[in-house]
């Protein structure tokens, strides 16, 4: 992958003033609106502070060198951040919630501005940092914002909450649209979609506008006592009616109520031509199908969303820790597990299964008490009681409790450190300033019992954290819904999607991160390639080349000539986006086949209106959308990766560095101070690789060095 070198390199370039759609127009550039155009643009918004001008990075307070400097701010920023905290970092404007994902990824490391300074004289850089943004707080204002960058040509992000893994809510030179502050929420006792046939029965259901979280959305569902399908986040900071909900959404509850695009029911979107648009089965048909799972934004800057409630229940939870003396009995924990995996799930149960460092732990949740499905209790029982029959395995908690409902289950025992028995999400996710995150989703022959031993040995070869969510099974397997949104395939024979993140501090090379996932990913990517397998677009590996059909599978063709009629000018595209293909990194200029002539953004040009990056990156941009097609028109046979062909060890390249083991994670809590030859366990319980290590064999290359250091950078 090809990577810049400086962040904001654009603005000394005189570039072309890029009226046409071959680049994005930047700050800097003779096409960029004069202050006076965006006076006037403020000026049609709800209020004179909606508008933010020079937006800076916040931890511009800490550069003595910066205008912005100031002591206290700084104190009270790191003290805030806290090494990580996601109530802050999710309700900023000018920060997602990772710095690698705030700060341009070079080839010597971040660009950006680390929020303190890693060197004496440091400068802050503005990096991803939107220099442009609309704290929205009304339609009109999302209408306006569409409609400035659309005329004026500019790049433009939607951020919510910032939680996305390859950066997409951020860009270089951006206009940024945060939904954050968008918090109305209706219940319906009876809901009935715009354009139904007379006489469709209405459903329960609960509209929520763009920047609810899953924290107000439990709790507000379950005040009439009924619930909705959603997400597991540190202290439901997750959006849930943003990213989640366009890019699929995946939840403990999806065993029994279906995937989040299996319980939409309508949509309110501006489009890309600033319409705003009602968007359900009946009026837009394409549309429907293709903004539920399509991936935000690419489709629309959604306004709110309405999905189905259903009864609310108690929910039962299994919470397991377990910890492993050495190598060979932490293989026989994992086989072990492995045995009973598939038929956990076929029992009923959805959750999440974090190992790392010789330890394994199970937050399972199922619904009703007991269980709805009969066999829930007695097969994790009886995975209990071999697991305690281990040698060499201290099982420190394998305990059933009772929750009020979902939400009790995700408030009280996942997200909050004081009360936490099973998976503690505020100490395992990623709790550090930097973060890489990755997925392959498992289709369930490849987790079949008869190759636990096999699957096992490549878990416990990894040298990074996993969390895998086990939210698939269940009706997340009728694949009669294929049918009925984009989102990949792959789900409706997947049970585990196999997550996996490695973090760090400021001062870690964050290629190295992203080289970690790559590496670890691969040789489940093997057991079961595209579109057998896949990944899940909202935790997506940003280096993954074939991503197209990793991502939708035999979707894509489809999905990406809705996209072409819908955007025909590029407005919404995102990096390994719904036709993205030509684009560099940033999303900045076109590269279409990395060879073009138009280098009319050499330094000192200008005027062109088809101007194109010189040597703008093209390994970015993989695979052309008709390789993505093609993989999909001829999809490898399930058989290809299926145990029935080989056990995955032998279907699988020679795995990543062994761990070395690791001495084991603190009580029964999970992440501590455990680590892999590859890695060094973060205050916080996170894996990074050890900066001392060496770089994975195959790192991704980016040709030669000069093409490598632009963007849109001088010759
Ligand atoms: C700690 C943690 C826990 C997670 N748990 C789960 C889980 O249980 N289940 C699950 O499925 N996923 C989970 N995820 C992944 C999550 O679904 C994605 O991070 C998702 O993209 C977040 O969406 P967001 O709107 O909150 O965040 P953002 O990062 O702000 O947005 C994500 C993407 O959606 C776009 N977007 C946001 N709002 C809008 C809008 N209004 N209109 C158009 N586009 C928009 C952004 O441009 C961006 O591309 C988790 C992630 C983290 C970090």
């Amino acid at each position: 992958m090809k990577r810049t070198t400086t962040a904001l390199s654009f603005l000394s370039l005189g570039l072309a003033a890029s009226a046409g759609r071959s680049c994005k127009c930047m700050p800097g550039q003779p096409c960029f609106p004069t202050q006076e155009e965006w006076t006037a643009f403020g000026s049609k918004l709800s209020t004179p502070e909606t508008l933010i001008v020079g937006q800076r990075p916040m931890g511009a307070v800490c550069y003595p060198s910066d205008p912005l400097f100031d002591v206290n701010a700084c104190q009270a920023l790191n003290s805030s951040v806290n090494g990580f905290n996601h109530v802050f970092m999710s309700a900023q404007i000018d920060a997602t919630n990772w710095l690698n994902l705030d700060s341009v990824v070079t080839e010597k490391g971040l660009d950006g501005c680390p929020y303190f300074p890693l060197a004496q004289n440091a400068t802050c850089n503005q990096g991803r940092v939107p220099p442009y943004a609309v704290n929205v707080t009304s339609v009109q204002d999302i209408v306006e914002a569409v409609n400035f960058a659309s005329e004026h040509n500019l790049r433009l992000v939607v951020k919510n909450t910032g939680h996305e893994a390859i950066g997409r809510p951020f860009g270089v030179g951006a206009l940024e649209i945060f939904t954050h502050n968008l918090k109305n929420l209706t219940i319906h006792d009876s809901f009935v979609p715009q354009g139904a046939p007379e006489g469709t029965e209405g459903v329960p259901a609960m509209t929520m506008a763009a920047g609810v979280d899953w924290r107000q959305a439990y709790e507000s569902i379950e005040r009439v006592n009924r619930s909705v399908v959603g997400g597991l986040s540190p202290v439901g900071t997750v959006g849930a009616a943003g990213g989640w909900q366009l890019g699929t959404g995946q939840s403990v509850a999806s065993p029994v109520f279906g995937l989040g695009v299996d319980n939409n029911l309508e949509f309110t979107v501006v489009l890309p031509n600033g319409t705003v648009t009602t968007v359900n089965e009946y009026l837009t048909p394409d549309l429907w199908w293709a903004i539920r799972g399509g991936g935000g934004p690419s489709f629309g800057v959604l306004v709110d969303v309405t999905v189905k409630s259903h009864p609310g229940a108690e929910y039962t939870s299994a919470f397991f820790v377990s910890q492993a003396a050495d190598d060979e009995s932490y293989l026989e924990l994992l086989t072990l597990w492995m045995k009973y995996h598939n038929n956990i799930s076929d029992a009923g149960w959805g959750g999440v299964w974090p190992f790392v460092g010789r330890g394994l732990s199970l937050s399972f949740g199922a619904r009703g008490n007991p269980p709805e499905n009969p066999n829930g209790l007695p097969t994790f029982q009886a995975f209990f009681d071999d697991a305690k029959k281990l040698s060499n395995v201290n099982v420190s908690l394998a305990e059933f409790h009772v929750f009020s409902s979902f939400g009790e289950f995700v408030e009280t025992q996942l997200v909050d450190p004081n009360t936490v028995i099973g998976f503690n999400s505020t100490a395992i996710v990623p709790g550090q300033v930097q973060s890489v995150t990755g997925s392959w989703l498992m289709p369930r022959e490849v987790t079949a019992a008869e190759n636990a031993e096999s699957f096992a040995k490549l878990l416990a070869n990894m040298t990074i954290l996993a969390v895998p969510f086990f939210v698939g099974g269940g009706v997340v397997e009728d694949v009669s819904k294929n049918e009925t949104s984009a989102a990949n395939p792959a789900w409706r024979h997947t049970l585990t999607d196999l997550t996996m993140s490695a973090g760090g501090p400021a001062s870690i090379d964050p290629n190295l991160l992203e080289q970690a996932v790559h590496e670890n990913l691969k040789p489940f990517r093997a057991l079961a390639p595209p579109p057998y397998g896949g990944q899940y677009v909202n935790e997506a590996d940003v280096l993954e080349e074939e991503w197209q059909i990793a991502h939708w599978g035999t979707q894509y063709p489809r999905l990406l000539a809705i996209k072409k009629e819908l955007d025909p000018n590029d407005l919404l595209i995102v990096y390994h986006g719904v036709n993205s293909e030509d684009w560099d990194r940033e999303i900045i200029c076109k590269t279409t086949d990395g060879t073009q002539s138009g280098s009319s953004g050499s330094s000192g040009s200008s005027g062109s209106s088809e101007a194109t990056c010189p040597g703008a990156p093209t390994e970015s941009s993989p695979s052309s959308p008709s390789q993505g097609s093609e993989g999909s028109t001829s999809p490898s046979s399930p058989a290809q990766g299926s145990p029935s062909q080989g056990s995955p060890s032998e279907g699988s390249p020679s795995p990543a560095q062994p761990s070395t083991g690791a001495p084991s994670p603190d009580h029964g809590s999970h992440g501590h101070g455990s680590h892999g030859h590859h890695s060094q366990a973060s205050p916080s319980g996170t894996l990074a690789p050890s900066q001392s290590s060496p770089a994975p064999s195959s790192v991704p290359s980016g040709g030669s060095e000069e093409e490598d250091d632009d963007i849109c950078e001088s010759a």
